[in-house]
């Protein structure tokens, strides 16, 4: 079983915090893009054969920026040349905005369950600040919209270390959240590229500093808990059986095919990324092989590093003996140096065979990451 990830590069306008290769929506843009997604999913399914997946998820960008009909169409000719079971988890990201009667029942009809929206925060000038389309009730019309519509597995995100927030303001968005019963809850601190609107005009900022950000995470896992969400990752929590089983199929370091600009493929030990620009990713499809671009240099070194830190993003963190099983090293031997400062430092535990994050770890996981890669 492999799971298909498809992007979507379009929005209908660039957030003010997002460095995301996206376009404005623009007819003609799309149709070209959706023929050249078209191609790479042919090149594609020649090159591995048939095959069975059982995640499907449209990501973007923003994939309901586009019209039913077109959805109906990318759906037919990319993840409907491989075989997709019943039984699929298929999930659709949406901003609240961008959800109409048209595309939820056009979603529906491709046998869409799970639906992934992007509220960030239910406070209307910290919204408007981050340049988002959406106020906090047309979030909850969308998510109702939805609901009514038959969604029955919805997961929100939230963002928190805003200009200007502080504890009770993010508090307030928990509550908001909570309230609506969704399945599933993903958390992101705000991080500014360099290249985006917001980093420009930071200066005229107050953003919480580091101390208060760790104490927002630390009081949301808190709150999602009490509620009766299960921290399975670093950025997210789910009802009992509700985790995102595409996302855990990245993080467990399992086999998929992403189609699209940027776009990252794992396939019989092969690794392959896309072209992140969209002219380039067009172009290259045009050419009618796969991968687009050669595969990266099969490198052991780089598999086990990577598929240790994946694993340990997971709140249940790695199993040594079944990582040495499928990877030939014992991750706590081969680690033994880099181990024992980050122990340390409180930021990892080591029970019997089993290595994870501490809770100050899981906040700060780039510095345990940077150790391990
Ligand atoms: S909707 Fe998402 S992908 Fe599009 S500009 Fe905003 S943050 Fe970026």
């Amino acid at each position: 079983m492999i799971g298909l990830y498809v992007h979507i590069p379009f929005c209908a306008a660039r957030c003010r915090y997002c460095d995301f290769p996206t376009a404005p929506y623009e007819e003609a843009a799309a149709r070209r893009y959706l023929r050249a997604l078209e191609r790479e999913a042919e090149a594609a399914a020649d090159y591995v054969g048939p095959l069975r997946a059982d995640t499907l998820y449209l990501g973007g960008g923003t994939p309901p920026v586009l019209r039913g009909e077109q959805l109906g169409q990318l759906l037919a000719e990319v993840p409907g040349r491989f075989e997709v079971s019943p039984e699929a988890e298929a999930t659709c990201e949406a901003n609240p905005e961008s959800l109409t009667a048209e595309i939820l029942e056009a979603l529906a009809a491709a046998g869409f369950n799970r639906l992934s929206l992007g509220l960030q925060t239910f406070d209307d000038g910290l919204l408007r600040l981050l340049g988002r389309r959406h106020d906090a009730s047309g979030a909850e019309e969308a998510y109702w919209q939805a609901r009514a519509a038959g969604v029955e597995n919805v997961s929100l995100d939230l963002m928190y270390g805003l200009p200007g927030q502080k504890q009770a303001a993010w508090d307030r968005d928990l509550a908001r959240a909570l309230a609506l019963k969704p399945e599933h809850i993903s958390l992101y601190a705000l991080t500014l590229e360099p290249t985006v609107e917001l980093y420009r005009r930071r200066a005229a900022y107050v953003f919480p500093a580091d101390d208060e950000q760790a104490e927002m995470y630390y009081a949301a896992a808190e709150a999602l808990a009490a509620a009766g969400y299960r921290q399975y990752e670093l950025s997210n929590f789910a009802r009992p059986g509700r985790e995102c089983r595409h996302n855990l199929r990245y993080w467990q370091d399992g086999e998929y095919l992403g189609f699209g600009p940027g776009a990252a493929s794992h396939w019989r030990g092969g690794r392959y990324r896309n072209p992140r620009e969209l002219d380039e990713y067009v172009a290259a499809a045009a050419t009618g092989r796969w991968p687009l671009v050669d595969a990266e240099p099969s490198d052991p070194y780089r598999e086990i590093r990577t598929a240790a830190v994946l694993a340990l993003r997971l709140t249940e963190g790695l199993d040594a003996a079944a990582f040495a099983e499928r990877y030939g090293v014992n991750p706590l031997e081969y680690y033994r140096e880099e181990l024992a400062p980050l122990a340390a430092a409180g930021l990892v535990t080591v029970d019997g065979d089993r290595l994870r994050l501490s809770p100050k770890g899981r906040f700060l996981a780039d510095e345990v990451f940077a150790a391990l890669i």
